[in-house]
């Protein structure tokens, strides 16, 4: 049996959470990776970037979002549920928090471009539009595939100034997008930060992002503390494609033991289905990205392509904290459809009058998944809005409606 680990919150000095993290990453772009290494935590520090880092996030991405207590949810599931709103957030979900943050680190760090992946488009969205707030160029790269599924997004970036460049490789997914990206920054070094949307990538990228989103967890202990007189709930729960959403919301509990922490993957069409992104319940250790972490691979440690109906779930495996967090038993893993996501989004559009990105909805189903104990405290990350997803709502809607599921 494997042993397990003793929880960490922060990489040691190597960028290893457990056995987990590192960076591996090709010879010619070890001088960037370097001096993002050497230097992210000292500018994350510094007086001066914290004020306009709070002050954007404050007047630009619209924080604090609300900490919504949702009262005929709470009914439905005899609990008290919170839905941390960061579909409030502009441009629509939470990976603004990190972009934000990561385009004030790379004007301090000298870069004039920058770079970016994308899966669903909600990343390259939220980097397009700090470029066009800093006046930096903008290169998007994005699963020839996901540009199909994704055209509103596309049209977004492209209104933002953003170039989008077309990822033609394997699944055309965001996996290929990463791949791409990366070998783009190899060519380009010297004069180009590459925003990486999750908590990927090699060391330091899994632990600056992790604190760039943890502004989400350090705003539901505030606003619960206010609103029950107790900062902790008896459970948070998030999606977790590459986990960025969810390390935010689970990063100022994961001291406390207390806190049930409880992560959705995307099962897809089921976890033996073939067509599947539930890194967990699937994955095994290896490299991936640039980090040693937990994804679905071939026996010979090729990647498995994903599957997931919500492009943003769509991702072989997980960050390595993340990794980490699952192999300590820390956070706890379930493991969602794409139907059971489909029904539990369609359902807090009546009870509560939101529409919910599908990556959201996936958080949404784990209520009818796990033991409630009447009374309890939940917090749900709602991490983004559904109006990218309305298509496959309204196509699933009219099947329910047809009786033919
Ligand atoms: C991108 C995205 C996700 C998945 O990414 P994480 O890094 O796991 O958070 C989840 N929800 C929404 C709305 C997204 O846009």
């Amino acid at each position: 049996m494997e042993e397990k680990e003793l929880t960490q919150l922060y990489p040691n000095e190597k960028g290893y959470f457990g056995s987990f993290g590192g960076a591996f990453i090709p010879e010619m772009l070890h001088a960037n990776v370097q001096e993002l290494q050497e230097q992210y935590l000292a500018i994350m520090g510094d007086t001066s970037f914290q004020e306009e880092l709070q002050l954007l996030l404050h007047d630009y991405a619209g924080r604090p979002t609300p900490l919504y207590y949702a009262k005929r949810l709470s009914e439905k599931y005899k609990a008290n549920i919170y839905l941390k709103r960061e579909d409030l957030c502009h441009t629509g979900a939470h990976k603004v928090n990190n972009t934000i943050g990561q385009v004030l680190l790379a004007e301090r760090l000298g870069k004039k471009k920058i770079i970016a992946e994308t899966g669903a488009g909600q990343h390259g969205v939220a980097t397009a539009t700090v470029c066009a707030l800093k006046g930096l160029e903008c290169k998007v790269f994005m699963g020839e595939l996901d540009i199909q599924r994704q055209a509103p997004n596309v049209g977004r970036m492209k209104l933002l100034g953003a170039e989008v460049i077309p990822a033609m490789s394997g699944n055309r997914t965001l996996k290929d997008a990463t791949n791409e990206a990366l070998r783009y920054w190899i060519n380009h070094a010297s004069d180009t930060h590459y925003i990486i949307g999750s908590v990927v990538g090699p060391h330091p990228y899994p632990d600056m992002v992790a604190r760039f989103q943890s502004v989400i967890s350090e705003e539901i202990r505030k606003q619960l503390l206010e609103k029950t007189g107790n900062a902790l709930p008896n459970k948070v729960i998030a999606c977790v494609g590459g986990g960025s959403n969810a390390t935010g919301a689970f990063f100022n509990y994961i001291e406390d033991d207390g806190v049930e922490l409880i992560a959705a993957e995307a099962a897809g069409l089921g976890i033996d289905s073939g067509e599947s992104a539930a890194a967990t319940f699937l994955g095994k250790r290896g490299v991936l990205h640039g980090s040693m972490t937990t994804f679905m691979q071939t026996d010979d440690g090729q990647v498995v392509e994903p599957y997931s109906i919500s492009a943003g779930m769509d991702y072989p495996g997980i960050g390595p904290a993340l990794a980490h967090w699952f192999k300590s038993g820390r956070v706890h893993f379930e493991a969602v459809t794409d139907d059971e996501a489909l029904v539990a989004g369609m359902a807090l559009c009546k009870t509560e009058g939101i529409i919910p990105a599908i990556e959201s909805s996936h958080a949404l189903a784990v209520l009818d998944k796990i033991d409630i104990i009447e009374g309890e405290t939940i917090v749900i990350n709602l991490s983004g809005r559904g109006d990218k997803d309305l298509e496959t709502y309204i196509k699933y809607q009219s099947k329910v409606d047809a009786n033919v599921l």
